[in-house]
């Protein structure tokens, strides 16, 4: 059996964050579960006679921040399209989108794959401005409609079919699901359907054939689900063509519980949308001020940091996943200066993250403040703190949110140090009082070098910066 290989293009919609649906002053809410249906509506988003659309500046503005983030040519001028079908949840018969000149087109996307240590470039046909329907909610053999969400502001992203794996297709989805969080564009919460993405598949035997029939599945609400879809069809596909069955392009709905997929429509019955001009609204033209505006915005694209993080600090996949899963704790990450990366990134992904996990809450949550981190960075920083004490030092702050300064002092970490030579005769003394652990230590016990640190610590009552003691002992243990 021959492999053959996966081709994959994507079409994913991403709510919007602005203050108002898209072309009218309804509010644009995302937490529909709990509103109470059809309370967030006007004559505009239900589609009455005579009521006409007016674009959302701030809808417009963050399409035009993922256009700059996903590498797109920001058309000066571009416009708005009547997409028309009959369904229950389109209360005007047609949905306004960007067909003909969508206001971002040609970008590029790149990502990291199999733990950062390949990457991918993806092209992007168009990003592109459309409104979105109304909730459709089937209950007991009823269908009902909730028109909150009608009229809220999406944005469609299109690649050109460059994936070649669910892989590829996962990471690409997880770097622009952060691409558009870390910049407030959306909070693309798959489970709440803030970012849809179909998938369009098509199996061919090698990249100089012409693309195979594609098949395009909705529906999926995970990227593992995604994943799993994608594998599923590839089979599906392949079986197909290997018994020799020819099948036409078509749409399928993918039912993970069940692990298969089912016909929603084939290439006869696909609809025709009847594009043309939106006549109600005029041609978008951005002026110099908006696109000035929109250059000058500085961006976060995680992809960036990846990089720098990968190649400049010479970070793990630990150290990258701690800090790029959640924004608040990778801009708490960006914003400490002056500290060795590596070392902020010890404390932030390790015993700080781990306190986050478990009480379910977020780095601002600490009963420390940012400067009080920063002091404690610093000090670990200097290096005249055993690593040891700074672990409890932590702790101790974590707990209870007190300065690492004062916890050094109540500890006596900070002891002042004795004279070199007082120190030297007190060590040496520990040393020839423990003759058997001195003998482990020579037979390559190096741990019992914590025994005398402590028993020094002891003879001087923490008089003594333990730092400076295990230096000592190890010089005389050497002779
Ligand atoms: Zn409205
Ligand atoms: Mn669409």
């Amino acid at each position: 059996m021959n492999n053959r290989l996966l081709t994959i293009g994507l079409e994913i919609h991403c709510k919007l964050k602005s203050e108002n649906k898209m072309f009218c002053q309804c509010k644009n809410q995302q937490n529909f579960d709990i509103l109470i249906p059809n309370t967030n509506v006007c004559p505009v988003c239900t589609g009455q006679p005579g009521a006409l659309p007016t674009l959302s500046n701030e809808a417009l503005r963050k399409a035009l921040l993922v256009g700059k983030a996903l590498n797109c040519t920001i058309n000066k001028t571009s416009r708005f399209d009547r997409k028309s079908y009959f369904y229950p949840d389109l209360p005007m018969g047609y949905q306004i989108t960007q067909l003909y000149k969508p206001t971002n087109t040609k970008g590029s996307v790149s990502f990291f794959l199999n733990n950062y240590t390949e990457e991918k470039t993806v092209e992007i046909l168009d990003a592109h401005l459309e409104c979105d329907t109304a909730k459709m909610i089937h209950d007991g053999g009823q269908a009902l409609l909730d028109f909150n969400r009608a009229g809220t502001p999406l944005i469609e992203i299109v690649t050109w079919p460059d994936f070649r794996s669910a892989d590829e297709v996962t990471e690409y989805l997880k770097e622009l699901q952060r691409i558009v969080r870390y910049n407030e564009i959306s909070d693309a919460d798959l489970e709440k359907w803030q970012m849809r993405v179909d998938v369009n598949i098509s199996i061919r035997k090698s990249e100089s054939d012409p693309l195979g029939t594609r098949v395009e599945l909705k529906n999926m609400n995970s990227f593992s689900a995604i994943k799993r879809a994608i594998e599923h069809e590839y089979h599906r596909q392949k079986d197909l063509y290997e018994s020799g069955e020819n099948f036409t392009q078509q749409t399928r709905g993918r039912d993970d519980a069940n692990t298969s997929s089912y016909l929603m429509r084939s290439k006869e019955d696909a609809l025709d949308y009847r594009y043309f001009p939106e006549p109600d609204l005029p041609p978008l033209v951005l002026d110099d001020n908006t696109l000035n505006k929109i250059n000058n915005t500085s961006l976060e694209i995680p992809y960036e940091f990846i990089k720098k993080a990968k190649d400049e600090y010479g970070f793990h996949k630990e150290y990258i996943n701690g800090l790029i899963g959640d924004k608040e704790t990778l801009d708490y990450f960006i914003s400490i200066e002056n500290i060795d990366p590596k070392i902020k990134a010890k404390w932030i992904c390790g015993p700080i993250a781990a306190w986050c996990k478990e009480n379910f809450t977020s780095i601002h949550e600490l009963k420390f403040s940012k400067e009080q981190s920063i002091k404690f960075l610093q000090i670990a920083q200097e290096g005249k703190i055993l690593e040891n004490q700074l672990k409890i030092i932590m702790d101790e702050m974590i707990n209870t949110g007190k300065d690492s300064e004062d916890i050094i002092k109540e500890k006596w970490f900070d002891a002042p140090w004795l004279d070199a030579n007082e120190l030297e005769s007190i060590a040496k003394a520990v040393l020839e009082e423990n003759p058997t652990i001195v003998e482990q230590y020579k037979w390559g016990k190096t741990t019992t070098l914590w025994f005398f640190v402590g028993q020094v610590m002891k003879k001087t009552w923490g008089k003594v910066n333990p730092k400076t003691a295990w230096d000592m002992i190890e010089k005389l243990l050497s002779k």
